[in-house]
């Protein structure tokens, strides 16, 4: 059977654009819709504008700084009109690349919500066309748990098109969004709480970073308040909100972020139409290369729930194109050791196993661990620490993972991710020279058994 396209993709987010891309740069004939915006979470209301807002938050460490190094500045004054203003054209300018992008590589752009009508068919706007493959990349959607008053909370979504910067905001979960989102408003200025409902955020991280950050976080004055939760929240007279806790406690705001996970974009998706199923979390269902239920249908990205970050999407994206229309080039998708980063105040990064989980995998390990005053502090008041471990194997000496808090986390752990892949051991790190004067030469410098 002749079919419209050999592959229509559902979805111009980071997966959905780069398996379009390259699948056309194969040879193949690719449709895309999208119904919101072009780029996806990442680009629109994830990473891009959220790495901007970091930027702008931080510029106030850099002031706090500036008069240790012999600047006297006026008064500051943020205004939060002008980085939101600033921030919507670069991400306009964003989506017309990514436009450009799509039409450039010969791929046609449906704008409009797919709906799949049948397993080889997908609906965009009263219009059908059918597909050899169909890639669902529909990525996903805040989840807000569901108390009395949860229409008054507002998610990431909504946090990056606020009208004015809220005086006081409680932001609830210890994720990475509410982690970086509280780092975010207390930064600009905002009287900030962060609630999470367990004893320690950002659970499956290393256990040194949590408890490194959550002080650093607190010498900067941000509330931490753990195994704390809001059972309902109620509008007042004023405008202003209150948020119930669950032992009672009343906490005042004018706005209530709630950063407590995503679920996949399966709305009006057509699903019951083909033989798609979803797995027990409720994800779409895929095998190693993808395929789910239906042979004719893939998966990746956020919508299959494996690792939702932008990177792993355009990694899965291009295994499936490679996989459908250029066999000879597809390799699986290394799931190990990614680094990854949160961009807290001060940052994360991270790569590798934390030191519970290589216990926990039944390694005998070495830790090494260093806590120091970055050399730019030294002429400030400032006395922010910054964390390095190395969780090393001590039978076969190799890292097995590669931790840190402290300013420029993320840059730092994208090269100890290459070597980590490479499988470099400690002896390896110990015979790298240095690069003098920064932080990042600790790794290379890690001597004494912390454990
Ligand atoms: P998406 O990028 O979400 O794209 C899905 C697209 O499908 C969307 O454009 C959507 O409109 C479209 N769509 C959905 N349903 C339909 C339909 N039926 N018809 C047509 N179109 C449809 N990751 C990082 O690596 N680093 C970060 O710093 C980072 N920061 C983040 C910050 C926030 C606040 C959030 C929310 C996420 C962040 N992420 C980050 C995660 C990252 O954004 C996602 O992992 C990534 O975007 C997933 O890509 P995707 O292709 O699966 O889906
Ligand atoms: P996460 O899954 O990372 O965190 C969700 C948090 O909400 C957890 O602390 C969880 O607690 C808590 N939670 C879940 N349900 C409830 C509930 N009913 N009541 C109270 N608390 C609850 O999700 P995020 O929303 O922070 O982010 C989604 C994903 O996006 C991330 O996992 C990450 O993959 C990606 N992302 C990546 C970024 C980066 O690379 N820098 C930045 C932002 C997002 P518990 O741990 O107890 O389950």
């Amino acid at each position: 059977m002749a079919y419209d396209f050999d592959l229509f993709v559902i979805g111009a987010g980071s997966g959905g654009v780069r398996a379009a891309r390259f699948a056309a740069g194969f040879g193949a004939k690719v449709a895309v819709a999208e119904s919101r915006y072009l780029g996806g979470t990442c680009v629109n209301v994830g990473c891009v504008p959220k790495k901007l807002l970091v930027y702008g938050a931080h510029v106030a460490d850099e002031l706090e700084q500036a008069a240790g190094f012999g600047w006297t500045l006026e008064e500051g004054h943020f205004d939060w009109g002008t980085l939101i203003a600033n921030k919507n054209r670069e991400i306009e300018r964003l989506n017309g690349i990514y436009r450009n992008l799509l039409l450039n590589s010969g791929v046609t752009l449906l704008q409009g919500h797919a709906r799949l009508t049948g397993a080889n068919e997908v609906e965009v706007e009263g219009q059908r066309y059918t597909a050899e493959h169909i890639l669902i990349a529909t990525g996903g959607w805040p989840q807000v748990p569901d108390i009395p008053g949860k229409e008054l909370a507002i998610t990431s979504n909504e946090a990056f098109y606020l009208k004015d910067l809220p005086r006081r905001v409680l932001v609830v979960g210890g994720g990475y969004i509410a982690v970086e989102f509280a780092g975010i408003f207390h930064g600009l200025g905002a009287n900030t709480t962060l609630l999470y409902r367990g004893d320690l955020f950002l659970r499956g991280f290393d256990g040194s970073v949590r408890t490194h950050l959550k002080e650093e976080l607190e010498k900067r004055g941000l509330d931490l308040q753990f195994n704390a939760d809001i059972q309902r929240i109620d509008k007042l007279e004023d405008g202003s909100l209150k948020a119930t806790l669950n032992d009672g406690r009343e906490l005042f705001a004018d706005c209530v972020f709630y950063a407590t996970g995503r679920r996949p974009m399966l709305d009006n998706l057509g699903l019951e139409n083909t033989g798609v199923e979803l797995d027990a979390r409720g994800f779409i269902r895929v095998d190693e290369q993808y395929q789910t239920t239906a042979p004719s249908i893939l998966a990746i990205g956020d919508v299959i729930g494996r690792v939702q970050l932008t990177p792993v999407a355009l990694a899965e994206g291009m295994a499936v194109a490679r996989r459908l229309f250029k066999p000879e080039q597809y390799r699986p998708v290394d799931y190990r050791n990614i680094p990854t980063a949160v961009f807290s105040q001060p940052p994360i990064g991270t790569v590798g196993l934390s030191e519970e989980q290589a216990l926990e995998a039944g390694h005998k390990v070495q830790i090494f661990e260093s806590r120091f005053r970055a050399m730019k502090l030294t002429l400030t008041d400032i006395q922010e620490k910054t964390l390095m471990k190395l969780v090393v194997d001590a039978e076969t000496d190799k890292v097995l993972g590669c931790h840190m808090v402290g300013p420029d986390a993320g840059e730092i752990i994208q090269g100890l991710g290459i070597a980590l892949k490479a499988g470099a051991t400690k002896q390896q790190f110990d015979e790298t020279i240095g690069v003098h004067p920064t932080a990042a030469e600790e790794f290379v410098t890690l001597r004494t058994i912390t454990r």
